[in-house]
Order: C-alpha cells, then sequence, then structure tokens
C-alpha cells in the first residue's frame, strides 16, 4: 500500500483575479458569482437568518423575480432614483411591461394582498432571502444583483412591531460579531408631513442656487431627497434645515416616542439622524438604517440595512389601509464585514471517503457508496482514478476523517481497509461490519471535545467595504 502523508484539510480554493480572456463569455458589470469558497459565508448567514426568523414566528415567503413594473412605480414611487434610474425595465414578449424587482417590500404587500392573507390572523409575519436588480454604478459592496434579507409584519400599527423589527435585524449582526447602531428618523404620515413638505420646500427653494441639479430637480418633486444627497454643498444647506421631528402630529409624535423607549428597553444604540429619509416613497412615520458602529464618525458611509413602517402601501396598491413595517439587509455588505472580522465559518468535512484498486473493488464500492448514502453518512470518492496516491490525495484535499479502502487482497478476503486519515493507522475490517464499525468510529469523533476552533474558509480577494447605497 503506497504511503500517502496526511495533510491538514482544505477549503475549496478562493477566486482568482478574473481572468478576461478575448472571446470568451464574462459576468457582466455589477453581477457577481457566489463561488465554492465564498459559500461557507452565505451558509453561515442563511442559516442564521432562518433560525432567527423561524424561532421569532415569521413564515417565509418567495415572490418571483419578475413582477409588473407598475407595482413599482405604484410603491416605490415614479419619482425615486430606484424606479426612475434602476430599475431593470423592460416589455417581455408578450408586449407587458415587466421589471426585475429591486426590493421586495412591494412584491410581499402584492402577495399579501393576492393571497387573502388580509383575513388570517394578524399580524402576517413573513420573511424572505433572495436577490434583486438595481442598475447601479458598481463598487465594493454595490451590485447591480445582490441578495437581501427583510422581515416583514403586516397588519399591525403598534409602535413595538417597529422596535422588535429592529432588534431582529440588529440580532443578525450581533450574531456574527459585527456592532451596529440604528439611525433613526419619522417621516411623518399623510396628516403632518405635507405641511411639512411645504416648509421645507420654501427652506430649500431660498437656497436653490446652492444646490446641486439633482437636488434642484428634486425641490420639485420631493424635496424630502435632498436631506440625504451626498454631494457637500447640498449636505451643508441640509444641516440648517427644518426637521420633521419638530413638525409631527401628536399621534406620529407618540408612535415615534414609543419605538424609542422600546429600543432603550430592548438596549439598542440608536442615533436621530434627520437625513434618514430611505429612497423609497411608501414609507411614513418610523424609518430607520442599520449601520456599523462608529461608521458616521469614520466616515464610513455604507448602510448595511434599513427599513420602516408603510402603514399606506396596501392602500395605494387599492386595499383598505393595513399598517405594516418592514426591513431588508444586504447579504453581500454583511459578508463583507464577516470578512474583515475575519469571521471563520465552519467548513464540512465529508465523513468518508472510498477508495478502490482494480475494477472487481470499484464495483463493490459503488454498491457500499449507496448504502453510506443511505444513512446519510457524508460520502465522497474519485471512482475514476485508478491509483491509491491519487484517490488517498483527494482525501485529504477534502478533510475526510476516514477513508475506506477496497483493493485486490480485501476483495478475496471479504474485508475492507479502515484508514485513519489524520495519523494514517489502518485496520483491517470484516467487510459485512463496515456499517457499525465506522458508525462507532465518527460517534467517538462526533463526542470528542474540540478546541473551538473553526476551519476558516480563505479571504475573499479584493472585497472591501466602502458602498453605500
Ligand atoms: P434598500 O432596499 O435600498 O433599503 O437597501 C437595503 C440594503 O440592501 C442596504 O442597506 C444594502 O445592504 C443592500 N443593498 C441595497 N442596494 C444594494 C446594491 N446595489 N448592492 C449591494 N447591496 C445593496
Amino acid at each position: 500500500m503506497p504511503s500517502v502523508k496526511p495533510e491538514p484539510a482544505a477549503a475549496p480554493p478562493a477566486a482568482g483575479p478574473l481572468e478576461k480572456v478575448k472571446g470568451q463569455p464574462q459576468q457582466l458589470r455589477g453581477m457577481k458569482d457566489i463561488l465554492p469558497a465564498d459559500q461557507p459565508y452565505w451558509d453561515a448567514v442563511r442559516q442564521a437568518v432562518e433560525r432567527l426568523a423561524v424561532g421569532a414566528g415569521f413564515a417565509r415567503i418567495e415572490t418571483p423575480v419578475l413582477e409588473a413594473a407598475s407595482l413599482f412605480n405604484r410603491t416605490v414611487g415614479q419619482e425615486t432614483d430606484i424606479v426612475e434610474k434602476e430599475m431593470y425595465t423592460f416589455l417581455d414578449r408578450g408586449g407587458d411591461k415587466v421589471a426585475l424587482r429591486p426590493e421586495n417590500t412591494a412584491g410581499v404587500a402584492r402577495a399579501y394582498l393576492e393571497h387573502g392573507m388580509v383575513s388570517w390572523p394578524q399580524p402576517v409575519k413573513l420573511w424572505y432571502l433572495g436577490s434583486f436588480f438595481r442598475h447601479d454604478r458598481p463598487q465594493a459592496g454595490r451590485y447591480r444583483q445582490f441578495w437581501q434579507f427583510g422581515f416583514e409584519v403586516l397588519g399591525d400599527g403598534h409602535p413595538v412591531i417597529d422596535a422588535m423589527l429592529i432588534y431582529l435585524a440588529v440580532t443578525v449582526y450581533r450574531s456574527f460579531q459585527v456592532p451596529v447602531e440604528i439611525q433613526i428618523n419619522s417621516l411623518g404620515d399623510k396628516n403632518c408631513r405635507p405641511a411639512y413638505l411645504r416648509l421645507l420646500g420654501e427652506y430649500f427653494r431660498t437656497r436653490k442656487n446652492s444646490l446641486c441639479e439633482d437636488c434642484k430637480r428634486r425641490l420639485q418633486k420631493n424635496p424630502l431627497r435632498i436631506l440625504d444627497c451626498k454631494v457637500p454643498d447640498c449636505h451643508t444647506v441640509s444641516q440648517d434645515a427644518p426637521q420633521i421631528v419638530d413638525h409631527l402630529c401628536q399621534a406620529c409624535k407618540d408612535h415615534f416616542v414609543h419605538v424609542l423607549e422600546y429600543l432603550g428597553e430592548l438596549e439598542i444604540p440608536y442615533n436621530l439622524n434627520p437625513r434618514v429619509v430611505r429612497g423609497l416613497d411608501y414609507y411614513t412615520r418610523t424609518v430607520w438604517q442599520v449601520v456599523e458602529e462608529g461608521a458616521l464618525e469614520t466616515g464610513g458611509q455604507s448602510d448595511l440595512g434599513g427599513g420602516g413602517r408603510y402603514d399606506d402601501l396596501l392602500e395605494q396598491l387599492g386595499n383598505r389601509q393595513v399598517p405594516a413595517a418592514g426591513f431588508a439587509s444586504g447579504v453581500e455588505r454583511l459578508i463583507i464585514k464577516m470578512r474583515e472580522r475575519q469571521f471563520a465559518p465552519k467548513v464540512e468535512s465529508p465523513d468518508v471517503f472510498l477508495a478502490q484498486l482494480g475494477e472487481p473493488a470499484r464495483k463493490k464500492c459503488l454498491k457500499l457508496y449507496d448504502v453510506l448514502r443511505s444513512i446519510e453518512l457524508k460520502v465522497v470518492e474519485a471512482f475514476s482514478k485508478d491509483g491509491l496516491k491519487p484517490q488517498l490525495e483527494v482525501a485529504n484535499r477534502l478533510g475526510v476523517k476516514y477513508a475506506l479502502i477496497v483493493g485486490q487482497k480485501e476483495i478475496m478476503d471479504d474485508t475492507i481497509l479502515i484508514r485513519d486519515m489524520e495519523n494514517g493507522i489502518q485496520e483491517v475490517v470484516d467487510f459485512k461490519k463496515v456499517v457499525p464499525e465506522i458508525q462507532k468510529r465518527l460517534a467517538r469523533v462526533a463526542a470528542a471535545p474540540t478546541d473551538g476552533r473553526s476551519k476558516a474558509a480563505p479571504a475573499e480577494q479584493g472585497s472591501s467595504s466602502g458602498g453605500e447605497s
């Protein structure tokens, strides 16, 4: 038997720089392959979000990536950057104007109405994880296809819902040791916002010459958006603008005060930030963004997630008023933060590698493969290879605990070798007893105390934070 020195198990190879070969297809600008080496991070996020959501009584919803474009025009807003500049909209082959979803609140609200969830016990709590599309300027942390997880609570206007949603979002980041804080504001409602918008419009009109071209346009259509413009002159002008929190009606004020009180009880750090207006028209009352702790002081800008209340959205879709609130967080931006903090996702190794020498052994191993799979062991193989050395090299690379080896001698004796891949020790076992024998050894491995460390997946090349939305 050739001896193969065990090597440390390796995670899938890290992505190298993109190879651009003339004539070969390439990923589109702003689109990103999620490669095997990235998957442990994605699995960690998916599992954490699902565990949290299910534990908190949220049911999963998946809506189509393609919706009628009018859904977003009516809800996100015709004049918003998302609809006006970023939405992938096209006529399909039937001549319908459709859009790749740029966000999910509108889709979830549509589904809520379409499937009669209005008559379910309220509130209806839903969560999702999926990809979204915006024809944005690509940069680190900003892509044209990106992933979000989100939570929505429909049919309940109580301020504690807002606080609970914020708590759930913060919990996800905390579970990955990413310290975050909340930037929070209230946008009022249809009773108090119009008067405030008039006041804000007057304020900016007298300072119009200092505004950028985009903000001059926003002055006509949506002066609120001037408040979160990043152009330095607009930023300076905004500093002394009237703040909506000083112009809320009593009901909105009470709502906001309660949200803040509940956040205090939950010990969630927040800053009142009049610049948080969110880029979507459907928000009412509470709006908020999740940012990394201290990000604003250090000039870091990228928000990790955001959400708010949208009490009028279902009415905009033709229903009676149904209060609702929700949030969405970007998966890529969370993973960038996890990598920056050296978060080491668990990479699970297979349990057993099946190695064979010679055609009769290969056939015998095929049957054994089926048996081991059926008892839910994680079994890997390299049946197309002939020599033992190349097979055990694969086993080493995959970090397998045990190799089961069938050679010519084992075929004659109806035995099998169990090789401990860590120390190279091999034992001959009666073939008929291989299943209980391997189960016994794996149970011992599972019961052994660990040093608490997990194998890290390789670091993503060239990833950094800094995007903003
Ligand atoms: P929004 O739907 O704009 O409120 O965004 C919610 C979150 O989704 C943001 O805080 C980001 O984490 C993420 N996000 C938004 N746009 C992009 C993008 N173009 N690329 C990557 N992540 C994004």
